[in-house]
């Protein structure tokens, strides 16, 4: 069976690069589907603008009727803050057998050891990471040890273990930005073309940011 992808993130809002990151991931790495899981209580962003429905909205408005799209609510059901380390052992136990790549941007990656049980992850899941503009891989430090022990460049190995490797995967680089489309939404301007339509109407009638 094929590797479930997980793509987490604040999504405050989704826009084509994140969805053209997991599109590519989803063929390149065939993945039988990416699910995406916006945060509930981000525990290193401290606040979020939408707030967790307004952003689980948007989420599903960009995916809706792509095949291998999933939106996945499961952090914003949990109390506290959402910890990557316990939607991968939620994910697990609703499926004990499946290979399970947990998406993350380089700049993602690079602030791993800072995140919860981190060291646990790989345990759990594969780490699969998108090389985002401008950031290198690490080739020392802890991180830079994880990848020399458990790197791979051969995406069959995230099919025949269910967990336990890191694959650097390139991405196209788009250079969009929540923050700046948040910006640029708060000064009266359309988002139009960073995002699908359907994204950007929620967030007009929604009127967030
Ligand atoms: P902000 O501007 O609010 O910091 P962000 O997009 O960096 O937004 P998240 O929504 O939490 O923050 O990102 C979710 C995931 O998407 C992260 O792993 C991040 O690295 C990745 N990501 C963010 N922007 C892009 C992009 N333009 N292309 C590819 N991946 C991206």
């Amino acid at each position: 069976m094929k590797p479930i992808g997980v793509f987490g993130g604040t999504f405050d809002p989704i826009h084509y690069g994140h969805l053209r990151s997991a599109f590519e991931m989803l063929q390149a790495l065939r993945f039988e589907e990416v699910r995406f899981i916006p945060c509930g209580d981000p525990p290193h962003r401290g606040v979020t603008y939408a707030n967790a429905q307004q952003r689980m909205r948007l989420v599903e408005c960009a995916i809706e009727g792509q095949p291998g799209f999933v939106a996945d609510d499961r952090e914003l059901r949990r109390d506290g803050p959402s910890y990557t380390i316990d939607t991968l052992h939620s994910l697990r136990e609703e499926f004990p057998d499946r290979s399970i790549g947990l998406i993350v941007g380089m700049d993602a990656f690079l602030g791993l050891p800072g995140w919860h049980r981190w060291d646990e992850i790989l345990d759990v899941a594969h780490i699969v990471v998108a090389h985002r503009p401008g950031w290198k891989a690490p080739d020392i430090g802890v991180l830079g040890e994880m990848i020399t022990e458990h790197g791979t460049h051969r995406v069959a190995k995230l099919h025949d273990a269910t967990h336990g490797s890191i694959h650097i995967h390139a991405v196209t680089q788009l250079e969009i930005a929540s923050t700046e489309i948040r910006e640029l939404v708060g000064a009266g301007r359309d988002p139009r073309f960073l995002m699908p339509d359907e994204v950007r109407d929620a967030i007009l009638d929604m009127k967030i940011y």
